[in-house]
């Protein structure tokens, strides 16, 4: 017997775990949240690199029902999408509910009791029901160079970056050439001595469109609200119908390939350095990174574009299959992170007594039922589940799409008496069958590149293929039917009058 019960606990304060609490919240659902972290924020806390910013635009990039009229530029940089999430959580007193510094060691689903355990680094707390929102771009991958432990600068991984470290006059290696190190190039680049970018593949970088958003549109928005759900609605649907089918139809996507390579031809003059960064992929297979100054900053003569494979780290820097050394101060992974091989789902054990981990090793991988339940587990929900990644909209709209979903299951749990709600399996399977068959075709599955949307087996667990609104549709209502139910046990004293 725990001392601590909540009816929820959600796992997480960002994005996902800032908008559930605040919707439980207005339900009057009691809950908590822990958070590993000293404060709220997630993804946008732990990813200070300099350059770092949301390449979806910033009136898309927020709450509907937390529209920040304020936004200096039309793509965030991190400081004011953190400043942001932090004031939200604040207005609606969400921080109050969290417990920082809390790191989640375990969650056991205990099937006699109907309720969750979950051992953390402050103590143990069981709870009806776990919301997972750990996002799943948390787990940085580090992967092993052999003599690493011995380079005597600094490591440091892109979303573990330490903002007190100054670049200024150091020669830096960055090792990777994602999303990420496109924005961290041409910031260390300005201030370093030399650079030298490791690429394993190149990136199809597309001309960026941010721009400083005028005093007067900010006055606009915050005195006529509408215009900016106007301007906002206009992002939505612009890139759900102009991506979605070049994304689901590779065919369609080589208007994405001329306006990449007309990019590259703008930028770098040099038909040498071109060719080496020319990817071999179908544009949009890998996460497409918008950038104007990026290959700027590679065709600069203080830059070097490091395509020979590495060997091996030394003391003085890293050591390519050419058997060259590049003497380095400071090495940058920014060497994305762990999704479909993240520890997440080691932590938790489901009713038969198995972790998620090994339910998924022992099927098909990473699965889940709209992306938010997993057969096994019950009164598990999980925010930015399994297919429920996209690379052309907000991911602030697919974790808002699932709230509506776990509101009503609740609302549901509690009119009805219900103590536990699991996902049927077959209902799961024909789920999963679904999305690959439209997964199939698409350019994440036949584009010729290796991404972190596919795992080990080359099965793509992460993306949801389709517009997003039909997956907003899909999990307006809880759909009961597909789910085992088992009722609240009546209590003593209604047993005895029943008698
Ligand atoms: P990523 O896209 O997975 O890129 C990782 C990079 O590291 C790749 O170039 C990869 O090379 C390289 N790499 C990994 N292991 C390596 C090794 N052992 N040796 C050499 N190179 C290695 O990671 P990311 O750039 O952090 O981006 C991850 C995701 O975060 C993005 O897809 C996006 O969803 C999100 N993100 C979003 C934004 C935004 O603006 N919204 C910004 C940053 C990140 P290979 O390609 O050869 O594997």
């Amino acid at each position: 017997m725990t001392a601590e019960h909540h009816n929820v606990v959600i796992i997480g304060a960002g994005f996902g775990g800032i908008g559930t609490s605040i919707k439980l919240a207005e339900d009057g659902v009691e809950h908590v949240i822990l958070e590993k972290a000293d404060d709220v924020g997630g993804t946008w806390l732990a990813n200070q690199y300099p350059g770092c910013r949301c390449d979806v635009p910033s009136h898309l990039y927020s709450f509907s029902f937390a529209l920040n009229p304020d936004w200096s530029d039309s793509y965030s940089l991190q400081p004011e999408i953190w400043r942001y999430l932090r004031r939200v959580a604040e207005e609606h007193r969400v921080v109050e509910r969290v417990r920082f510094g809390c790191k989640v060691d375990a969650a056991r689903w205990d099937d006699d009791a109907k309720q969750w355990r979950i051992e953390t680094s402050q103590g143990t707390l069981t709870t009806n029901v776990l919301i997972a929102a750990h996002g799943f771009l948390s787990e940085p991958s580090v992967p092993h160079f052999e003599g690493i432990e011995s380079f005597a600068g600094q490591v440091m991984h892109s979303a573990q970056w330490d903002p007190s470290y100054d670049v200024t006059g150091k020669r830096v290696g960055i090792i990777g050439t994602g999303a990420s190190a496109v924005q961290i190039v041409p910031e260390v680049h300005k201030q370093a001595t030399a650079l030298s970018v490791f690429q394993r593949t190149a990136a199809w970088i597309l001309p960026h469109r941010g721009r400083t958003i005028h005093a007067w549109e900010r006055r606009l928005y915050r005195n006529v609200p509408a215009t900016q759900r106007f301007v906002r609605g206009f992002h939505y649907w612009s890139s759900e119908f102009i991506a979605v089918p070049a994304l689901m139809d590779p065919q369609r996507g080589k208007l994405l390939k001329k306006m990449a390579r007309k990019h590259l031809e703008d930028q770098v003059p040099d038909p040498e350095l071109r060719k080496r960064l020319t990817p071999a992929f179908t544009p949009g297979c890998k996460r497409l990174t918008p950038s104007n100054e990026y290959l700027p900053a590679i065709a600069s003569p203080t830059t070097e574009l490091v395509t020979s494979g590495i060997a091996k780290v030394v003391p003085d820097g890293i050591v390519t299959n050419d058997g060259v050394l590049h003497e380095l101060d400071v090495i940058i992974l920014a060497t994305g992170f762990r999704v479909t091989d993240n520890s997440f789902p080691e932590l938790i054990t489901g009713k038969d007594g198995r972790t998620m981990r090994a339910v998924w090793d022992s099927a098909d991988g990473m699965g889940a039922y709209n992306g938010t339940t997993f057969a096994g587990f019950p009164n598990l929900f999980m925010l930015a589940g399994p297919n429920t990644g996209i690379g052309h909209t907000s991911l602030v709209y697919m974790i808002e799409a699932q709230l509506p979903y776990v509101r009503d299951a609740l609302r549901l749990m509690s009119e009805r008496n219900i103590a536990a709600v699991e996902v049927r399996p077959d209902v799961q399977a024909a789920y999963n069958e679904h999305l690959q068959r439209r997964l199939g075709p698409t350019v994440w599955n036949t584009g010729g590149c290796k991404s972190w949307y596919l795992d080990k087996q080359g099965r793509n667990t992460t993306i949801w293929p389709d517009y997003t609104f039909k997956f907003a549709r899909r999990l307006k209502r809880f759909d009961l039917e597909s789910y085992y139910q088992q009722l609240q046990a009546p209590e003593p004293a209604a047993q005895l009058a029943a008698i």
